[in-house]
C-alpha cells in the first residue's frame, strides 16, 4: 500500500477544508489527519495539534504545486464570491451608475473563520515590519485590524468619525505607539484611510504600511506608504445610458447598503 505524506499543516478547520476541497476537486486522494480531534475541541486541540493534509506519496509534488497556486491569492476572489461578499449581477450603485459587481462589505465579517483566514493572509504581508500597533477604521476595519493585531502579537486601536472628523477612539493609551499599520476592509478612494494616517501623524505616530482585503481603487490610490492587499478588483461601472447589462435586458437590483468609501 502506498504511503500518505503530509504536504501542509493548518491551524483552523476552515482553511484545511478549503485546501482539501481544492485537492479533491482536482482528483487527489486526500486524508486530513487530526480532523476529528480538532473539530471536537478546536481551541484546545489546535494549540497542540495541527490539521495535517496528506496525499499519496506519488501525488505529493502535484498537490503541493496546486496548493501554492491557490495560496498566492488566486482563490481570495472565489472565497469572497462564495460568501456573498462579492455579488455578481446588475446593480444600481449609490452613485447612480450601474455595475455587474457589488461588494457586500458586511459579509466579510459574517463568517469569522473566513475573516480569520483572510486576516492571516494579510498578516503574512505585514509580518516583516517593525510595528507597535494595528489600527482599523470603524466599522469595517475594527474586527479585521483586531485579528491582524492578534496574529502579529501587536497592540490594537480603532478610529472612528466624531463630529465628522476621524479620531482614535478616546480611552486608548497611545503613549507607547510609535509605528502603526492601518488595516481596512475595502479601499475604493482611500479617503478614510488617509484621514486615519493624518490623525495618527498628528499624534506623532508613523504609519508604515496600509493593508486591505480588497483594493478596488484600480491602482489610483497613493497613501505615501506601501499598500498591500489580498485582492485587486477592477469593478467596471457604466452610465445607465450606456450600460451593456441594461441593453441585454437584465433586471437591475439596488443593493441595500452603500459600498462607497
Ligand atoms: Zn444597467
Amino acid at each position: 500500500m502506498e504511503n500518505y505524506v503530509t504536504i501542509a499543516k493548518f491551524e483552523n478547520i476552515f482553511e484545511a477544508d478549503l485546501a482539501r476541497s481544492l485537492l479533491e476537486d482536482n482528483g487527489f486522494d486526500v486524508n486530513l489527519l487530526n480532523e476529528r480531534v480538532v473539530s471536537l475541541a478546536p481551541g484546545i486541540a489546535s494549540s497542540r495539534l495541527s490539521l495535517e493534509l496528506q496525499v499519496l506519496e506519488s501525488q505529493e509534488a502535484k498537490a503541493k504545486a496546486l496548493l501554492t497556486e491557490s495560496e498566492n491569492g488566486s482563490d481570495t476572489e472565489y472565497l469572497l464570491k462564495n460568501e456573498g461578499a462579492i455579488l455578481e449581477g446588475h446593480f444600481k450603485l449609490t452613485s447612480g451608475r450601474h455595475s455587474n459587481l457589488y461588494i457586500e462589505k458586511i459579509r466579510l465579517l459574517q463568517n469569522p473563520l473566513l475573516a480569520k483566514t483572510l486576516c492571516s493572509r494579510l498578516a503574512a504581508l505585514i509580518t516583516d515590519d517593525d510595528v507597535d500597533c494595528v489600527v482599523g477604521p470603524a466599522y469595517g476595519g475594527i474586527a479585521l485590524a483586531f485579528e491582524v493585531a492578534s496574529i502579529l502579537d501587536k497592540s490594537f486601536v480603532f478610529s472612528q468619525r466624531k463630529d465628522g472628523e476621524m479620531v482614535i477612539r478616546s480611552g486608548f493609551d497611545l503613549s507607547e505607539i510609535k509605528k502603526a499599520v492601518v488595516i481596512e476592509d475595502i479601499v475604493t478612494t482611500g479617503g478614510s484611510v488617509k484621514e486615519v494616517i493624518q490623525c495618527l501623524q498628528d499624534r506623532n505616530i508613523e504609519v508604515i504600511k496600509v493593508g486591505a482585503l480588497v483594493d478596488r481603487s484600480g491602482g489610483t490610490v497613493d497613501f505615501g506608504v506601501p499598500f498591500v492587499s489580498l485582492l485587486k478588483l477592477d469593478i467596471p461601472t457604466y452610465d445607465p445610458e450606456a450600460c451593456p447589462l441594461c441593453s441585454a435586458g437584465i433586471p437591475i437590483t439596488q443593493p441595500g447598503s452603500s459600498d462607497k468609501k
